[in-house]
C-alpha cells in the first residue's frame, strides 16, 4: 500500500486511491450551509470559498483543481483556522477536520513541501536540544529591536522586524525554557497519582512560566510528575501544514520518552497539544507500528488538559469567592469544540480569591490565531481578533484568562494594540498563583 506519509503520490492512480478516500468522507455533507454562522473566517470576509461547504465544494473535484492549479487549491484549503467551529455545529456530523487534514496532506504531497517548513518540521522540532539553543541565542540579540508596548500585556512592538512581523506585538523569547531550568524528572510514585507532564513548545520555550506554573499546581496537590527532557513538539504545526511524515517522527519520538516510565495521566496546559495528543495521534494511528498504536491508544484515554485534571481527577475543592478584581474567560477551539472542557476552568476562575468572574460575549468564539493560519493571513486573524478584543473589552476585565499558548499570544497582541490597560493569563498561572 503506498505510504502517505514518506513520499508524494507517485502515480495517478496512487493519487485517485487517496482521492477516493476523500470522497467517502465528502458524501455526508448536505450543502446545508449552516456551517456559515459559525465559521470566524467566513464571518470576517463573507466568501463561499472560506466556508466548509466551499472547501468541501472544491475537494469534490480535487483532481482536476490540483492538476490545473495546485497553489491555488493550497491557498484555499489553508484559509482556515482548524478551530473546529464548523464540525462541532454540523447538523450532518460532517468529520470536517479528519477531511481537511487529510485533504491537506494529498495537497502537500502533490506539490511538495516548502524549504523553510521542511527545515523546521523535519530538522529543528524534533531536535529540542538545538531548537532551545536557536532561541536561546536569539533571545540574546533579541533587545535591540523590541520596545515594550504593553506593561500589562508584557507585549513588545518590533518595529525594525515588521517586514516579517506585520506590526504584530509579541511576547520577548526568555533566555531559558522550562526544559533546560528543570530537567528531567521521574518522581517514585506515591499516595497521589502519577502525570507525565507534556508542556507543549511554546508553554516550555516561549512561556516557561506557564509550565512551571502547572508543575507547581500538580506537587502541591500531590502529583508524581514524570517529565522527560526529551520530548519533542506534538506534530501539530506539521500535520496542519499536510507533512505526514514529520508529523509521525514527531510522534514516535514522544511515544518513545513517555514510553520510559508508567504514569496514570498525561497533563498539559496547552489546549492544542491536548487536542492534537487525544484526537489526531489516534486519527492517523495507521501511520504507526502495532506497539505504538497501543501506546497511542494508551496514551488517549489519560490524555488532559491540566484545569480538567485538576477538577475532574483530584477533585480539588473549589468554592466560590468574591472579589473586586474582575477576569473573563476565552474558551480555546481545541479545549471547548474539540475536547468538551469549558466548565472547568470557569470553576477555577470562580474560585479565585480576590477574583470576580465575568462572562464576555461570545466567549468560545475562535481568537483568530490559528497557528500557522497567523503567520500566512495575518490581516485576516487580526480581523478576527478584533472582534474577540471587543468581546472582551465590553466587560472589562482587569485579567483576560484562557487555557491555549496560542490564544495567549494573539490575545497579547490584541489588547496591546488597543492598549487596554489588561494582563492575559493562563488559568493555571493564576490558580498556581492563589496557591
Ligand atoms: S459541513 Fe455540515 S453544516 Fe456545513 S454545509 Fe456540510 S452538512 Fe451543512
Ligand atoms: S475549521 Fe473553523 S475556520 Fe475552518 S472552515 Fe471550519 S469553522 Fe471555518
Amino acid at each position: 500500500m503506498p505510504d502517505e506519509t514518506t513520499k508524494r503520490p507517485a502515480t495517478l492512480t496512487e493519487l485517485a486511491r487517496l482521492l477516493m478516500t476523500l470522497d467517502d468522507l465528502l458524501v455526508s455533507c448536505m450543502r446545508c450551509g449552516f456551517c456559515q454562522s459559525v465559521c470566524p473566517v467566513y464571518g470576517a470576509t463573507f466568501r463561499e470559498a472560506d466556508v466548509t461547504r466551499g472547501k468541501i465544494a472544491l475537494l469534490e473535484d480535487l483532481a482536476h483543481e490540483l492538476t490545473a492549479d495546485a497553489d491555488s487549491v493550497n491557498d484555499r484549503l489553508n484559509r482556515c483556522l482548524l478551530c473546529g467551529s464548523c464540525e462541532s455545529n454540523c447538523p450532518s456530523g460532517v468529520n470536517v477536520m479528519d477531511i481537511f487534514l487529510r485533504a491537506r496532506a494529498i495537497v502537500t504531497g502533490y506539490r511538495g513541501l516548502g524549504a523553510v517548513k521542511k527545515l523546521v518540521f523535519r530538522f529543528i522540532l524534533p531536535r529540542p536540544r538545538l531548537f532551545g539553543a536557536l532561541l536561546r541565542l536569539s533571545s540574546v540579540f533579541q533587545w535591540p529591536f523590541l520596545t515594550k508596548a504593553s506593561e500589562k500585556a508584557d507585549a513588545y512592538r518590533a518595529p525594525v522586524l515588521n517586514p516579517w512581523l506585520g506590526r504584530r506585538h509579541i511576547p520577548s523569547l526568555p533566555s531559558r525554557s522550562f526544559q533546560s531550568e528543570t530537567g528531567d524528572l521521574d518522581e517514585p510514585a506515591g499516595a497521589g497519582p502519577k502525570a507525565a507532564l507534556f508542556p507543549g513548545c511554546v508553554p516550555d520555550k516561549l512561556f516557561p512560566k506557564l509550565s512551571a506554573a502547572t508543575l507547581k499546581v500538580l506537587r502541591r496537590h500531590g502529583v508524581s510528575v514524570f517529565y522527560p527532557a526529551e520530548l519533542v513538539c506534538c506534530g501539530i504545526p506539521a500535520l496542519a501544514s499536510g507533512d505526514r511524515r514529520a508529523f509521525r517522527e514527531l510522534v514516535e519520538l514522544n511515544l518513545k520518552a513517555l514510553s520510559r516510565s508508567k504514569f496514570d495521566w498525561l497533563v498539559t496546559p496547552c489546549a492544542t497539544c491536548a487536542s492534537n495528543i487525544k484526537e489526531n495521534w489516534r486519527r492517523f494511528r495507521d501511520d504507526f507500528g502495532p506497539e505504538q498504536r497501543a501506546l497511542i491508544e494508551e496514551i488517549h484515554g489519560k490524555t488532559l488538559d491540566v484545569t480538567a485534571f485538576v477538577v475532574r481527577v483530584l477533585k480539588v475543592d473549589l468554592p466560590p469567592a468574591a472579589g473586586e478584581r474582575r477576569v473573563t474567560y476565552h474558551d480555546p477551539c481545541h479545549l471547548k469544540k474539540s475536547l468538551g472542557v469549558s466548565a472547568e476552568p470557569r470553576a477555577i476562575l470562580k474560585s479565585l480569591p480576590g477574583f470576580k468572574f465575568v462572562e464576555m460575549p461570545e466567549a468560545d468564539r475562535c481568537c483568530g490565531n490559528g497557528g500557522s493560519f497567523n503567520l500566512f493571513h495575518y490581516n485576516l486573524s487580526k480581523e478576527i481578533g478584533q472582534r474577540k478584543r471587543d468581546n472582551i473589552k465590553s466587560v472589562n476585565p482587569e485579567v483576560v484568562a484562557t487555557s491555549c499558548p496560542a490564544c495567549i499570544m494573539q490575545l497579547k497582541d490584541m489588547v496591546s494594540q488597543n492598549q487596554d490597560d489588561m494582563a492575559v493569563k493562563h488559568v493555571i498561572e493564576l490558580y498556581a498563583d492563589s496557591l
